[in-house]
């Protein structure tokens, strides 16, 4: 069973190797910044790459007192969601003191006194005393490509929904694999701890002669940045259309909770929908942390799993009291919007 995870992606800037720069994936990656932060009590921090793990790490050195800024050469942050929320989290993250440097990409880290600059395009400079670098992964697939296992999405190996490489008895699971969209019904790389324990257990299985069949990713994933909690699940608008599918995607504000009660907050939801018969598709969510954004999530991520109509939401039975809900659940709400939207868009 070949399960050799992934590696950091080492992007083309100079001065990755000077000290003070942390390409960060590992926990012995995580353990050297740790000791940076104590025994150099850095003030400030740029931190390359605005995904999920950068943002976290944003969040963690501003607790720690380090004035942070994030580059991020797209135009939002956390470019797996909308940018429409990307830009509430980049918003969130300005709110607790981070710079954000969007459409920056950065070329080059040079020494600058005792410490670092990093230099990016168009015209950005930033000092800092510590640089983190987290911009993705690929799957490290080295050693079974050069074994003679065939390779696909990414570079990813190629295995079948039994976890089966083309070798024989040789099984493979997690982040060094592609893994079947059940969405898309093709594969995918979607390098997640969710994804790589469910594969994992299948290839185990299947190589001590039993017959598992994995049932497939969803590329569900939550996030929290701050106050907020950034969640996702399925297709996005251009995902669907690229695979095919007429998606709609509508976007609503609802409360998480009765407003009446104490501590209500709004919730950004996205619902996207094929307009050609109704399923539902993907969701994305931002809303406070206690907003039950995960719970949701998964709601979406449940009926996203059994190819139900984005209409079937709104049916669910779900649980309700006002400290925690609505008789229409958020996410409901967020559903008849998408089934409004999608009358209206049907008779123009
Ligand atoms: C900072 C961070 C935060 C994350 N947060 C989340 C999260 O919140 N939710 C989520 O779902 N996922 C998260 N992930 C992703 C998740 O950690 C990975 O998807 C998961 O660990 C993949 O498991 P794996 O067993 O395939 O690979 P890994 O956990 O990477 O394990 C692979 C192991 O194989 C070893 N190895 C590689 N090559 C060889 C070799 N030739 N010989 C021997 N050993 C070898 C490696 O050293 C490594 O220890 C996060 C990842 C990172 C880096």
């Amino acid at each position: 069973v070949v399960a050799t995870g992934a590696q950091p992606i080492h992007p083309p800037i100079q001065g990755l190797d000077l000290a003070g720069v942390h390409v960060l994936h590992t926990m012995g990656d995580s353990f050297a910044v740790q000791e940076a932060l104590t025994s150099r009590r850095p003030s400030s921090a740029v931190i390359i790459g605005g995904g999920y793990i950068g943002l976290e790490m944003a969040e963690a050195l501003t607790q720690r007192g380090v004035a942070v800024t994030v580059v991020e050469q797209l135009p939002t942050v956390m470019p797996n969601v909308d940018p429409e929320l990307g830009a509430s989290i980049r918003q969130e993250l300005e709110r607790h003191g981070v710079q954000v440097a969007n459409q920056v990409k950065v070329t080059a880290v040079r020494r600058h006194g005792a410490g670092l600059l990093v230099a990016g395009a168009p015209g950005f400079q930033q000092p800092a005393e510590l640089v983190l670098v987290v911009v993705g992964v690929r799957p490290n697939a080295e050693l079974a490509a050069a074994a003679g296992a065939a390779t696909g999405v990414g570079g990813a190996i190629r295995v079948d929904r039994r976890m089966r490489t083309n070798l024989p008895d040789v099984w493979a699971a997690g982040d060094c694999v592609e893994t079947y969209h059940r969405v898309l019904d093709r594969p995918a790389y979607l390098p997640l701890g969710t994804t790589a324990h469910k594969q994992g257990r299948i290839a185990g299985e299947n190589a001590i002669g039993g017959d598992r069949v994995f049932a497939g990713s969803l590329g569900t994933q939550v996030v929290k940045v701050f106050e907020l909690a950034v969640a996702r699940t399925g297709l996005r608008d251009d995902d669907a259309k690229d695979a095919g599918f007429a998606p709609l995607t509508v976007a609503a504000v609802e409360y998480d909770h009765k407003a009446y009660y104490p501590g209500a907050h709004l919730v950004q939801l996205r619902i996207t929908g094929d307009q050609q018969g109704g399923r539902l598709l993907g969701t994305q969510l931002v809303g406070h942390r206690d907003a039950e954004v995960a719970k949701r999530i998964d709601v979406a991520a449940t009926g996203l799993f059994h190819a139900m109509m984005v209409e079937g939401l709104c049916d669910l039975d779900l649980s309700y009291t006002p400290p925690f809900g609505s008789p229409w659940d958020t996410l409901q709400l967020g559903a008849q919007a998408w089934v409004r939207e999608a009358g209206h868009a049907a008779r123009r």
